[in-house]
C-alpha cells in the first residue's frame, strides 16, 4: 500500500496573513468548504487568541466541515490553547496547533525566556491542549536557526508529552533544499521515538523554495506539508498547495506517495481565494497561472497536437482548467439561484441579501449569456460587504476615452444613502473614476495596488479588478467584476472603501 502525505493547508491562517487578506468569518467558511471539496486532511481555519473574529470564524469553519480535520493555532500560552480549544469544539475531527520559538535569537529577544524555560513551557502547552482533543501538533519556530540538539531535545519531551505531529518550520524562509531534507532527516533519525508521530514541515517562500524545501523534507521522511492555495502567506508567501500535490502526483516515481487531493477541484479553490483575498494569480504561475498550460511557440503546438507528452507532463483538465460548468442562465429563477448557491458552498444569511444577490445576477445575466460559478462567488463577495457595510455605493458612471482628448469620469455614488456626483478628467478612465470618486470621499488613503483579470476566458468575460488602499497603517483589498472593466475599477474602489470603513469583524493574526 502506498503512503500518504498529510495535507495540511493554512490559506485561512498563514496565507490570511498577507496584507489585505482578512476575511470575514462568511468568506472564511465559503473558502474551507472548496478545502474540503478538494480534499485536504488539515483545515488551519485560524488563530482563535487573535481577535473575536477570529475565533467566531473557526467556530463557523468547525461547523461546517465534516471531513477535513479543523485546527486552530495557539501560542504555548494557556488562554491562547483554550481558547483554540472552544474555537474547534463543534468539528467532528479537531487539532490544536501549539507553537515555541527554539532559536537563540528568538529566545532571548522575543520570548525573553531560557532554553530550559522554553522546553518546559512546550512540554506543558501539548498537555494543556490535550484537555480539548488529543490530536495536538507541537512547532518550533524558527527551526531552521535553531540549535540541532536543543531541537532534538524539545521534541523528544513533546513526543513523551503526547504530540502527534511534529512541524519543523523555515518560518523566515531561509533554507535550501538539500539543508533543509538534511535537517529533517536528522531530527527523524535522531528524536527517540520519531517513528510514533507525524514529522510536518512548514516553508516559507522568501528564497522562492519553499516548494522545493518541502519536497525535500518530503524525501527525508517528512509526511505532511503546511501549504497555501496559489502560495499565499505574508513576505513572499508559503509552499504552494498545488505545486506540491501535482510534483507528489506527477513524479510519483520518485515519492511513491499518495494524497487524498481532487485534483480537478485545484482551479476553483485557487480561482476562489483570489477572488476572496483579492489577490491575483500571476499567468505564468506554475498549475493555476493563465499560462500554465498555454503553449505558445509552433514547435511546441506542433509537438502537442501529434502527441499530447511530447511537451505537456500534466493535463490541464486533471487540475481543474476548462472545467467551469455553466451554471446559471438569464431564465434561471430565485429558486435555481438559492440552489446553486448552496452547491457551492455559499449560505445567504437573511431573504434581503438573497434578493440583492438576485437582482444583480439578473443585471449580469441580461450581459452575459453564461454564467459561471465563479460569476457568483464574484458577486456574493461583493454582496456582502456592500449589504453588511452599505457605506459607500455606486449609483452610475459614464467614463469617456477617445484618442486625441483627454479622458474624463462622471459618477454618483451614494454615501449612506445620499446621492453625490463628480464629474473629473484624468490620465485614463480608470484614474479619472478613481478622482472622481476621491473628489467625493475624500478618503486620505493611499492606492497600493491596482489590477485587471478575466474572470472566465472569452471577450464577453467580467474583468475582476483588485484595489488595495491603505489608510493609517490599515491594508484592505477592494474587489470589483464587471463585463465592464472601467466600472468593475469603481466597483472595487468603493468596496475597498467599505472595507477600510467598516466595522465588521475581520480576523487580524499578529504573529
Ligand atoms: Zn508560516
Amino acid at each position: 500500500m502506498t503512503e500518504q502525505l498529510i495535507i495540511f493547508d493554512t490559506t485561512l491562517r498563514d496565507g490570511e496573513q498577507s496584507p489585505g487578506a482578512s476575511m470575514t468569518k462568511e468568506e472564511k467558511v465559503r473558502i474551507a468548504k472548496q478545502l474540503e471539496k478538494l480534499g485536504v486532511n488539515v483545515i488551519e481555519a485560524g488563530f482563535a487568541a487573535a481577535s473575536p473574529g477570529d475565533f467566531e470564524a473557526i467556530q463557523a469553519v468547525s461547523k461546517a466541515i465534516k471531513k477535513s480535520t479543523v485546527c486552530s493555532l495557539a501560542r504555548a500560552v494557556e488562554s491562547d490553547i483554550e481558547k483554540a480549544g472552544n474555537a474547534i469544539k463543534g468539528a467532528a475531527s479537531k487539532r490544536i496547533h501549539t507553537f515555541i520559538a527554539t532559536s537563540p535569537i528568538h529566545m532571548e529577544n522575543k520570548l525573553r525566556m531560557t532554553s530550559d524555560q522554553v522546553l518546559a513551557r512546550a512540554v506543558q502547552a501539548v498537555k494543556w491542549a490535550l484537555n480539548f482533543t488529543d490530536d495536538v501538533e507541537f512547532s518550533a519556530e524558527d527551526a531552521v536557526r535553531s540549535d540541532i540538539s536543543f531541537l532534538i531535545e524539545v521534541f523528544d519531551a513533546v513526543i513523551q508529552a503526547g504530540a502527534k505531529t511534529i512541524n519543523v518550520p523555515d518560518t523566515v524562509g531561509y533554507s535550501i533544499p538539500h539543508a533543509w531534507g538534511e535537517r529533517v532527516g536528522t531530527l527523524i533519525a535522531n528524536v527517540p521515538n520519531a517513528g510514533s508521530v507525524i514529522w510536518s514541515t512548514h516553508c516559507h517562500n522568501d528564497l522562492g523554495m519553499a516548494v522545493a524545501n518541502s519536497l525535500s523534507a518530503v524525501i527525508n521522511g517528512a509526511r505532511q506539508v503546511e501549504c497555501t492555495i496559489n502560495g499565499l502567506g505574508e513576505r513572499a508567501g508559503n509552499a504552494s498547495l498545488e505545486e506540491i500535490v501535482m510534483a507528489i502526483k506527477t513524479r510519483k516515481d520518485i515519492f511513491n506517495l499518495e494524497t487524498s487531493i481532487n485534483t480537478t477541484e485545484i482551479v476553483p479553490a485557487s480561482r476562489l481565494v483570489s477572488t476572496i483575498t483579492g489577490y491575483p494569480v500571476q499567468p505564468n504561475k506554475a498549475i493555476v497561472g493563465a499560462n500554465a498550460f498555454a503553449h505558445e511557440s509552433g514547435i511546441h503546438q506542433d509537438g502537442v497536437l501529434k502527441h499530447r507528452e511530447t511537451y505537456e507532463i500534466m493535463r490541464a483538465e486533471d487540475v481543474g482548467w476548462g472545467a467551469n460548468k455553466i451554471s446559471l442562465g438569464k431564465l434561471s429563477g430565485r429558486n435555481a439561484f438559492k440552489t446553486r448557491l448552496a452547491e457551492i458552498g455559499i449560505e445567504v444569511e437573511s431573504d434581503d441579501m438573497l434578493n440583492a444577490a438576485f437582482d444583480r445576477f439578473k443585471e449580469l445575466a441580461d450581459k452575459k449569456a453564461e454564467i459561471f460559478d465563479e460569476d457568483i462567488h464574484a458577486l456574493v463577495s461583493e454582496e456582502y460587504v456592500e449589504v453588511s457595510v452599505d457605506l459607500y455605493k455606486l449609483i452610475s458612471l459614464k467614463s469617456q476615452s477617445e484618442t486625441g482628448t483627454i479622458p474624463s469620469a462622471s459618477i454618483k455614488i451614494s454615501i449612506s444613502g445620499v446621492e453625490h456626483a463628480a464629474e473629473v478628467s484624468g490620465n485614463g478612465p480608470v484614474d479619472a473614476t478613481f478622482k472622481a470618486i476621491e473628489s467625493i470621499v475624500n478618503s486620505q488613503s493611499e492606492l497600493l495596488l491596482f489590477s485587471v483579470n478575466n474572470i472566465t476566458s472569452g471577450t464577453d468575460a467580467q474583468g475582476e479588478v483588485t484595489v488595495r488602499l491603505s489608510k493609517g497603517g490599515r491594508v484592505v483589498n477592494g474587489l470589483g467584476a464587471d463585463i465592464d472593466i472601467v466600472i468593475a475599477s469603481a466597483k472595487a474602489y468603493l468596496n475597498a472603501l467599505n472595507k477600510l470603513f467598516s466595522k465588521l469583524e475581520r480576523a487580524h493574526p499578529q504573529i
